[in-house]
C-alpha cells in the first residue's frame, strides 16, 4: 500500500506489485491525476467529494478498465502502471480512465441511475466530464480529430441500418441488459451529449447538473429527471429535443442548398429530411465551412431545427468550391454532398490545410459510397493520392480502413485484382516511408490485407519464411500467425505445409490450441470446411467465441465467398441459440463474421429470405440481423450497379 497527500486529502493505493521501481515511477502519476480530477470535478459541481474516504485498488487481472466503487476504485493494473516506454496514447488513456472512475463518484455514486434504462447516462457523463478534465494536459493532440474518427463513424455504421436502435432504450427484464450495449451507447450518446452543451450553452448545462446531483444527492434520478432540470434553464424545447435524438433512432439526412449569382453567393440554406419518411426533425447547431481553393475557408454558424434554415450573412461572399455542412466535425446525419463539394473532394481533398477538415470530407465520402453517389474506384483513386500526402497518423489509419474495405467490399473480384498491383505497391512502398512504428505497422498491415498479386504472394511468404524483412516493423508470432493464415486463405501452392508448419512455431498450449481450432476452416478442401462448419451446431464447439469468430471471418472470407455461400442461412438459423448459449455480444459479431465477407446479390437474397421468414423473430434480435446485413445489401446493389 502506498499513500499520499494531495490538497489536504490522504489517498491510499493498494496493490500487489512486486517490481518497486515500477510503482516508485508510477506512484506520483496516480496520485496527482486523482488529485487534478478530484479538484476539477468539485469546482464543476460545486459539491465536495461526496464519501469519507478516497482510495483506490490495483487488481493485477481485472476484467474491466476500471470499477467505480464508491470511495474505493478498483483498476486493472496494468492500465496504471505504465512501462518507461509507454506510448503519448497510453498516458492520455490512462489520464482518461482516473477522470472517468473520479467523475463517477458524482455521476453513478453520488447519484444512480433508478433502472437499467439509463445506464448509458453514467458512462456518457463520465466520458463527457473526462475529456474536459484530461484533453487541456495534450494540447499535442487535436482533440477534435480524435473524437470525430473515435464516434461518428462507428455510431454511423449503426445509426444508418434498418436495426438502428435509440441511445435510450426500455428493459423489462435485466437478463437483457447485455443486448443495451453497442455503438450507440458509447459512440452516439457522447456525440448527442456534446449537442445538448452546444444547444443550451456550457454554463447552463453545468448549472442544470450541479442542481441535478444537489437534488437527488444520496439517491436515484434518471434522463426524465434532467431533461425536467435543464428545460427550464433553456428556450429551447427539451423535451421534444430528447424524443428526437435520446428516445428515437435514426438520423437526419442534411444537405447543402447553394445558389450563385455570378462569381458570389445568392443564397445559401441548410435542409434536413427524415430519412425513415415520419416527417421528423432534429435540432441542432452546425458550422458550415465555406472553403476556396487557394485555401481561405470561412465559417458560418447556423441552428438548424426547422426543414431549413437559411444562413444570412452568407449572402455576397464568394462562391466556395466546397461547402462542408458539418464543418466543426459536430453535426450529424446523413451530410450529403452536393455535386460541386463531391466532385471537389474527390479531386483537392489532399490539398485541404486542416487534418480535421479532411477526416470531414473522408467520413462524408464514405457515406455518399453507401448511398451509392461515389463509385468504390473513384474513392480507391482518391485514397492512393491521399495516402502518401497525408501528414496526420489517425487520419491515415482511417484511410487505409477505407481504402481496404472499398477494396473487399465494394469492388467486383475481376476489378479488385485489376488494381492489385498498384494498390500492393504504394502500400509496401508505404510501409518503408513511414516515419514512426505504429504507422510502419499500420502500412503492412493494409498490404497484407490487399495481397492478391504473384509477386505480392511471394514476398509474402519469403516474410512469413523468415528470408525477407519488413521495414520497421520488427515481426512477433502474432504476426507470422496471421501471414500463414492468409497465405492459406490465399490458396498458394504450399498452404497445408506452411500452417502446419506455423503450428509447431507455436510453443505456446492456450495460443497453439487457438490455431489449431481455425486450421479446418483455412483447409483447400472443400469437405474440411463443411465439417468444420457443421461441429459448430454443437454448442460446446462454439464455447471459446474468439476462436470461433476468427474461424469465421476466414470460412467466410470474400476470396471464399461463393463456396462459403452455404452456410449464410444455416449461421443465420442458429441465431437464436446462439444467442442463449453466449455470451452478450456474441450474436452480433456472429452476424457479421458470417456476413462481412460476402458482397453478392444471391448472398443478400438468402439474408432478406431468411428475415421474410422470420417474421416471430425477437426484435433485437432482428435489430442486430439487419445492423450486421447492412453492408450486404448496399455492396449488393453497388456491386451489381457496376456491371
Ligand atoms: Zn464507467
Amino acid at each position: 500500500m502506498e499513500e499520499a497527500e494531495r490538497g489536504g486529502r490522504r489517498m491510499a493505493m493498494y496493490h500487489r506489485e512486486t517490481d518497486r521501481e515500477r510503482i516508485e515511477r508510477n506512484a506520483g502519476a496516480i496520485f496527482d491525476l486523482h488529485a487534478s480530477a478530484l479538484a476539477w470535478l468539485e469546482e464543476y459541481t460545486g459539491i465536495p467529494f461526496p464519501f469519507e474516504k478516497f482510495d483506490f485498488v490495483l487488481v493485477p487481472a481485472f476484467q474491466y478498465g476500471g470499477m467505480e466503487h464508491p470511495g474505493a476504485i478498483f483498476y486493472r493494473a496494468d492500465s496504471l502502471l505504465l512501462d518507461e516506454s509507454a506510448t503519448q496514447n497510453a498516458q492520455l488513456g490512462r489520464a482518461s480512465l482516473i477522470a472517468h472512475e473520479t467523475a463517477h463518484q458524482w455521476f453513478g455514486d453520488l447519484v444512480t441511475m433508478p433502472w437499467f434504462d439509463d445506464v448509458w447516462m453514467k458512462e456518457t457523463f463520465a466520458n463527457f466530464m473526462a475529456a474536459k478534465i484530461v484533453n487541456p494536459a495534450f494540447p499535442e493532440v487535436d482533440h477534435d480529430l480524435r473524437f470525430l474518427l473515435a464516434h461518428y463513424p462507428a455510431a454511423y455504421g449503426v445509426d444508418r441500418t434498418a436495426g438502428a436502435n435509440p441511445i435510450r432504450q426500455p428493459l423489462d427484464n435485466l437478463n437483457e441488459a447485455g443486448t443495451l450495449y453497442g455503438a450507440i451507447i458509447y459512440q452516439k450518446a457522447p456525440i448527442v451529449f456534446a449537442h445538448l452543451e452546444r444547444l443550451i450553452g456550457e454554463d447552463a448545462l453545468r448549472d442544470g447538473l450541479r442542481e441535478y446531483l444537489g437534488a437527488h444527492a444520496y439517491a436515484n434520478a434518471g434522463w426524465t429527471d434532467l431533461i425536467a432540470i435543464l428545460d427550464a434553464r433553456t428556450t429551447e424545447d427539451l423535451a421534444a429535443w430528447s424524443r428526437t435524438w435520446v428516445e428515437e433512432s435514426g438520423r437526419p439526412r442534411v444537405e447543402v442548398a447553394l445558389e450563385t449569382d455570378g462569381d458570389g453567393i445568392a443564397r445559401l440554406a441548410v435542409r434536413q429530411s427524415d430519412p425513415a419518411e415520419a416527417g421528423r426533425l432534429w435540432n441542432q447547431r452546425l458550422e458550415l465551412r465555406l472553403g476556396y481553393d487557394d485555401g481561405e475557408s470561412n465559417t458560418l454558424a447556423v441552428h438548424l431545427r426547422d426543414a431549413e434554415a437559411v444562413v444570412a450573412e452568407a449572402a455576397g461572399l464568394p462562391a466556395p468550391d466546397y461547402v462542408l455542412a458539418n464543418g466543426a466535425g459536430l453535426g450529424y446525419g446523413l451530410m450529403a454532398l452536393d455535386p460541386r463539394t463531391r466532385d471537389y473532394l474527390l479531386a483537392e481533398l489532399p490539398a485541404i490545410d486542416e487534418p480535421l477538415t479532411r477526416a470531414i470530407g473522408w467520413v462524408s465520402l464514405w457515406e455518399s459510397l453507401l448511398e451509392g453517389d461515389v463509385g468504390p474506384e473513384a474513392l480507391i483513386d482518391l485514397a492512393q493520392r491521399a495516402l502518401p500526402a497525408e501528414t496526420d497518423e489517425q487520419n491515415v489509419s482511417r484511410i487505409l480502413g477505407y481504402l481496404t474495405s472499398a477494396y473487399w467490399r465494394y469492388l467486383a473480384p475481376e476489378r479488385r485484382a485489376a488494381l492489385a498491383p498498384e494498390i500492393e505497391a504504394l502500400l509496401w512502398s508505404g510501409t518503408a516511408a513511414a516515419g514512426s512504428r505504429s504507422l510502419a505497422a499500420a502500412w503492412f498491415g493494409a498490404y497484407r490485407n490487399v495481397a492478391l498479386s504473384a509477386e505480392a504472394l511471394v514476398r509474402l511468404e519469403r516474410i512469413w519464411r523468415e528470408e525477407e524483412e519488413v521495414p520497421g516493423v520488427p515481426l512477433a508470432e502474432r504476426d507470422f500467425t496471421a501471414l500463414a493464415q492468409g497465405l492459406a486463405v490465399r490458396g498458394v501452392a504450399d498452404s497445408a505445409e506452411i500452417v502446419a508448419a506455423q503450428r509447431e512455431r507455436i510453443d505456446n498450449p492456450d495460443r497453439r490450441a487457438a490455431f489449431e481450432f481455425v486450421m479446418p476452416a483455412l483447409s483447400a478442401e472443400p469437405e474440411v470446411r463443411d465439417a468444420f462448419f457443421d461441429s459448430l451446431r454443437e454448442p460446446a464447439n462454439r464455447a471459446r467465441e474468439p476462436w470461433v469468430l476468427t474461424a469465421l471471418r476466414w470460412l467466410h472470407h470474400p476470396l471464399r465467398a461463393r463456396e462459403s455461400e452455404v452456410y449464410l442461412r444455416p449461421g443465420l438459423d442458429l441465431l437464436e441459440e446462439i444467442q442463449r448459449t453466449g455470451d452478450i455480444f456474441f450474436p452480433l459479431s456472429w452476424l457479421q463474421t458470417t456476413l462481412d465477407g460476402h458482397q453478392t446479390a444471391s448472398a443478400a437474397a438468402i439474408v432478406e429470405q431468411y428475415l421474410a421468414d422470420r417474421p416471430d423473430l425477437a426484435p433485437r434480435l432482428r435489430a442486430k440481423a439487419l445492423q450486421a446485413a447492412d453492408g450486404l445489401l448496399r455492396a449488393a446493389r453497388i456491386v451489381e450497379g457496376s456491371h
